[in-house]
Formats: C-alpha cells, sequence, structure tokens
C-alpha cells in the first residue's frame, strides 16, 4: 500500500520508473550490493548513479536527478543499505550544452520539474516496473 500511495504521488505522466518526491538532500541507498556502473551527468536523467546488483542476474538500478555531490564512483563496489548519494537540486548549473530547463530559462538536474528521486530498474537492459522487482 505504501508503494502504490508513493506511484500515485508521481510528479510526472507515465514513464520507465518511479518518481517518488522527496527533497533536495534526502540520502539515497543502494537497495543490495553491487557495483557502481554509471555515476554521472546522463542527460534527461540528469545528475544519475546506476548500481549493477551482484545477487540477481543482469539487474541494474538507476537513481535519477541525483546530486552532483555523490558519495560512490564509477567502479566501486557498494554493500546494500550503503549511502551513494542525495536527491538533487532541481536546477544544476555548469552542464555544457543542457538542453532542459525550466520556465525561466534556468538549466534543469535533466528532465525535472522539482526535486524528486526517479527510480527505475533494468532486467536483461530492459526497464521493468520497480514495484515487480520484488516478485522475482
Ligand atoms: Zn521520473
Amino acid at each position: 500500500m505504501e508503494r502504490e500511495i508513493l506511484l500515485l504521488l508521481g510528479a510526472s505522466s507515465y514513464h520507465l520508473g518511479l518518481d517518488i518526491p522527496a527533497p533536495e538532500g534526502t540520502y539515497l541507498y543502494a537497495i543490495d550490493d553491487g557495483y557502481i556502473s554509471f555515476a554521472s551527468w546522463g542527460a534527461g536523467g540528469g545528475y544519475t548513479i546506476v548500481l549493477n546488483l551482484i545477487n540477481y542476474d543482469n539487474i541494474s538500478v538507476s537513481y535519477c536527478h541525483v546530486s552532483p555531490i555523490m558519495f560512490v564512483n564509477y567502479g566501486d563496489f557498494v554493500s546494500r543499505k550503503k549511502a551513494i548519494g542525495m536527491v538533487g537540486p532541481k536546477n544544476v548549473y555548469g552542464i555544457h550544452n543542457n538542453p532542459y530547463k525550466d520556465s525561466n530559462g534556468n538549466p534543469t538536474n535533466g528532465a525535472t520539474t522539482g526535486s524528486h528521486l526517479h527510480f527505475a530498474i533494468k532486467k536483461d537492459g530492459k526497464n521493468v516496473n520497480p514495484l515487480d522487482f520484488y516478485n522475482y
């Protein structure tokens, strides 16, 4: 039920992930053990961290619109529940040719209208519903 409420509070229309409203600075944790396969600017996702899980076959977890201040680097091993980053600000500066802007023309942290976590899971490279992940 709690997870369904998170879905209903989604900040945007249906897309391949869950939007979880949260204030900037909210800590983000590894959902399981794995390796960081991306920790950088990710276009529409804004600053993005991707975690490849080691206890499952070909499952990657994306945390988008995060803070440019990350607690992990590409290639790091992280264990479950380790803090890896924070929910990012709506606006970010210093990205060359950032096409994403708000209504005031200020550059945004990817395709976003405000601070939130976009949380997505891919299995074999294809998006799956994160809420189904726990049923595997
Ligand atoms: Zn989203």
